[in-house]
């Protein structure tokens, strides 16, 4: 490892992977089976948004009201039952080009890897069980932790120095994510943002969004050596 960097916090949808439409899926399918109802979750929420607000504005919009606890333990639960298999059976799930190599050869030079993600902490691991991306993760950030990006980051680097039981400098993070969103959500917890245009935004998106460094792929050197 050499420059200030050291630990590196990556978002898992359109950085890491791919799941091509198995987490709206899974959305759809427990709304049919619960209210037998056929519901398009990308109508009712924006990328980035996290897996709580998620499901509970689109509950909202179609049932009319929020839901009750009780009914947002059910949906929860159906939708992690579904993603298993919707994440199994998408035919377009892939990992990003770069991310194979990379993770392991960051772990080898000494860098520390976390997650920050809108997913619920169980469907961060559903989705990176597929590809076994898992092992490289020691801590995270989750859409489970925070309904602010901003705040799941703060979470994810102070688990960060939980797990390694040593205080570590905001200077020595970096986020890696694929949206303006995730740029804006690591400069309001004090950190540098690398945005890799892997999916929806181009390099100029995410520049414009003040990207502190940006890629076009993961193929491409990080600015951590
Ligand atoms: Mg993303």
């Amino acid at each position: 490892m050499s420059g200030s960097k050291k630990a590196l916090l990556f978002d898992i949808d359109g950085t890491l992977i791919i799941t091509d439409g198995a987490g709206t899926i899974s959305w759809s399918f427990a709304f049919k089976e619960l209210y037998q109802l056929d519901v398009d979750i990308e109508k009712y929420s924006d990328t980035g948004m996290t897996d709580p607000e998620v499901g509970r504005r689109s509950f909202t919009a179609v049932i009319g009201r929020p839901p009750t606890t009780e009914e947002f333990s059910k949906l929860l639960e159906r939708r992690m039952h579904y993603l298993v298999q919707t994440v199994n059976e998408s035919t377009g799930y892939h990992v990003l080009p770069g991310v194979q190599t990379l993770l392991p050869s960051l772990i080898e030079h000494g860098f520390i890897l976390g997650l920050v993600t809108g997913n619920l902490e169980a469907a961060a691991h559903v989705k990176l069980h597929r590809s076994n991306l898992n092992q490289y993760f020691s801590f995270g950030g989750y859409g489970s932790d925070s309904p602010e990006r901003s705040v799941l980051t703060k979470i994810a680097m102070a688990r960060g120095e939980t797990v390694y039981g040593e205080k570590i400098s905001p200077d020595a993070f970096l986020a890696i994510g694929d949206t303006p969103n995730d740029i804006i959500a690591a400069h309001q917890a004090g950190i540098q943002c690398v945005g890799v245009a892997s999916h929806k935004y181009t390099a100029s998106d995410l520049k414009d969004a003040n990207a502190d460094f940006v890629l076009n792929s993961l193929e491409e050197a990080l600015p951590v050596w």
